[in-house]
């Protein structure tokens, strides 16, 4: 079955991966080309415009090469790997740009790297899906928001957007949330899902080693820091408090409901994880039963 699944998947897997480094690669070059060519009125326009004729011909191309789920597949890759080539050209400035840039870095490869992960790790649950690009209304809701409040504070304060060092300690959060994420992800292979599973499947097995002998919720708590990492990033003072609340709130329901159905999966067992090991996320305490075992 899973050899199976493999043969079908893997080739998922690789035209994600060809559409996101064919896509950067185009537009790293065009961006870059200029610069060290000179900026002419022409090629400036050839910079900008390249890029986003590139965009169209690519879809063109893939929207007639390809159908259905592969088709979803390539045009993501090719549209993260082309935010993350233009992060990357504009992390390269010095000026208020560079944050943008590395917010672009780091938002477009932890939603690549998020699928990838799932194609490798686990891919009889892979979908589009696994992009985790329409998590939620509220995502994007809070998305928006932290670009709005970046482009307002940028108009109104430009000099509140140069201060690089903080800007960089986001970075640092964002890498490490990342690194903790898919560690998480790679150590709990199949027992992983973007779902909190409510019915225990048959190979569903209890993971305690690796990260998670460090913490219960190391995917969690790797996404706890990138979120508020990457609004440090983008020097937001207003979003790092809603995101750091609200992200917050978002785990600690969630964290209790997986909890309440992973101790009715693996009971005893569970318990005593409970006891040896923490969340990880700072005062949640996860769904621990009354002390005669009832709940
Ligand atoms: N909360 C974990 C896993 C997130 S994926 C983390 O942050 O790393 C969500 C799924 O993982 C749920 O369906 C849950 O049943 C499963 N899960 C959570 N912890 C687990 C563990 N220690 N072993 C096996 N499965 C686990």
């Amino acid at each position: 079955m899973d050899m199976i699944s493999m043969r079908n998947i893997c080739p998922a897997a690789k035209h994600a991966l060809l559409c996101f480094s064919l896509s950067g690669l185009v537009f790293i070059v065009s961006f870059f080309s200029a610069s060290c060519l000179g900026f002419t009125s022409e090629l400036w326009a050839l910079t900008y415009w390249g890029p986003a004729l590139y965009f169209c011909l690519l879809n063109f191309i893939l929207r007639y090469s390809l159908k259905g789920f592969t088709y979803d597949v390539a045009v993501r890759s090719a549209f993260l790997g082309s935010v993350f080539a233009t992060g990357f050209y504009f992390a390269t400035l010095d000026n208020s740009c560079h944050i943008f840039g590395l917010y672009a870095m780091a938002f477009s490869l932890f939603h690549f790297s998020e699928f990838l992960s799932v194609a490798l790790t686990n891919p009889r649950t892979l979908t589009v899906d696994s992009f985790i690009l329409n998590h939620s209304v509220q995502y994007w809701v809070a998305a928006v928001s932290s670009w709005i409040e970046a482009a307002v504070e940028y108009y109104f304060f430009p000099n509140m957007k140069t201060v690089f060092w903080i800007s960089h300690i986001g970075v640092i959060m964002c890498i490490i949330g990342e690194v903790m994420r898919k560690s998480a992800m790679f150590t709990a292979k199949t027992n992983f899902n973007h779902h909190v599973q409510t019915v225990k499947k048959d190979d569903h097995q209890l993971v305690t080693h690796g990260v998670y002998s460090l913490c219960r919720h190391p995917s969690y708590v790797g996404w706890f820091y990138w979120s508020i990492g990457t609004q440090i990033i983008l020097l937001n003072p207003i979003c790092v408090i809603i995101y750091t609340l609200v992200s917050w709130t978002f785990f600690n329901e969630r964290v209790f409901a997986e909890e309440m159905f992973l101790i009715s999966f693996f009971g005893s067992q569970y318990l005593e994880y409970q006891k040896k090991v923490g969340t990880g996320l700072p005062f949640i305490k996860g769904y621990i039963p009354d002390v005669d075992g009832s709940w």
